[in-house]
């Protein structure tokens, strides 16, 4: 497309919601583009087995379903394009939204941009990155096969993942800094009925030992103060996220970083919405992403209509 051209939905992250948005945007009619850095899917990509969508059952993989919802967004005739942006300007109306080596020009722009992992910040854990401390239970689990491995977090996304690391190691120990796990009743309850895997609360990481592999991490008692050294061959960290929100540093955002937005997904900046785990919500889940993005379709929808 030439430069001068201006589309009517552009879509910055190609996870569950801009995917969603995409679909969504391009079957009514809209002009619609999704940007993304590499491949689309999002955090939705490392999900082993996506069990709680709706409707999708036998569970699917994170993978499978992300690609099924590029084709469908593309058979919708949403465009694709992999590109790194890097500034969001509007003028005169019309967002410009600049890449490395490329500009777009768009009526209605939509940031679904997602969250990237918190890291723990302690001693240890930037040394042995890759060395048996991981944040993508997916990717690195497989390596620990038979072995011993330490989960942080007591969220979802720890519970979650410990579950799935049952299936390789031979034993899961998940630390959780207070007495009780926060993740959801349901998900909770399943790690603690797990036979593989032990948890240990009130207990919070201080340092990861190892000599260019992880041998132990050392743990303090958040009652007692005692630490101990908890021996393990690697350390999964699964403590929140961070909301990927650099590009838009002039918007509405709450006290946690997280963009603010209307019911249709709109932010403090008329025609730039906002879908996804990017956003201020209470809920975050593949399928509330995917919510989000069809009604940002429907708000750019109706943003275009009344520009008149
Ligand atoms: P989260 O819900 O924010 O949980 C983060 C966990 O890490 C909390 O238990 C927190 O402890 C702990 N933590 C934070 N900083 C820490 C530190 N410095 N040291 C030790 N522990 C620390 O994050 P999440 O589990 O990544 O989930 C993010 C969102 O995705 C949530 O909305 C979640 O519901 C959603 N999600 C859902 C599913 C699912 O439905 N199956 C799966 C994955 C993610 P405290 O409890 O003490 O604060």
């Amino acid at each position: 497309m030439d430069e001068k051209e201006v589309w009517d939905f552009l879509i910055i992250g190609g996870g569950a919601a801009g995917l969603t948005a995409a679909q969504y945007g391009a079957r009514a009619g809209l002009k619609t583009a999704v940007i993304e850095t590499a491949s689309a899917g999002g955090q939705a990509l490392l999900i082993n087995d996506l069990e709680n969508y709706p409707g999708l059952f036998p569970t699917v993989s994170g993978f499978d379903f992300s690609s099924a919802m590029e084709k469908q967004a593309k058979a919708f005739g949403a465009a694709f394009y992999t590109a790194n942006v890097v500034s969001i300007d509007k003028k005169n109306g019309v967002f410009y939204v600049s890449a490395e080596n490329e500009t777009f020009l768009s009526k209605t722009l939509l940031l679904a941009t997602g969250a990237s992992h918190k890291k723990l910040d302690i001693p240890g854990e930037a040394e042995l990155a890759g060395r048996g401390v991981s944040y993508c239970a997916s990717c690195d689990g497989p390596f620990f096969r038979n072995k011993v491995v330490t989960v942080i977090g007591g969220g979802d996304a720890a519970c979650d993942e410990a579950r799935y690391l049952s299936t390789i190691a031979s034993k899961v120990y998940l630390v959780h800094r207070r007495g009780e796990l926060r993740a959801q009743a349901g998900v909770a309850q399943k790690v603690v009925e797990n036979p593989k895997i032990t948890l240990m609360l009130n207990q919070s990481p201080v340092r990861i030992n190892g000599n260019g592999r992880v041998e132990s991490v050392l743990l303090k008692n958040t009652l007692t103060g005692e630490e101990t050294e908890h021996k393990t061959d690697a350390v999964f960290i699964f403590v929140g996220m961070i909301p990927q929100t650099s590009l838009v540093e002039f918007i509405k955002k709450d006290s946690a970083g997280y963009v603010v937005t209307d019911e249709n997904m709109q932010t403090s900046i008329p025609g730039l919405f906002c879908a996804g785990d990017v956003r201020s919500k209470p809920f975050r889940q593949v399928v509330t992403a995917a919510a989000d993005g069809a009604y940002a379709a429907y708000g750019a929808e109706n943003y275009i209509r009344n520009m008149g």
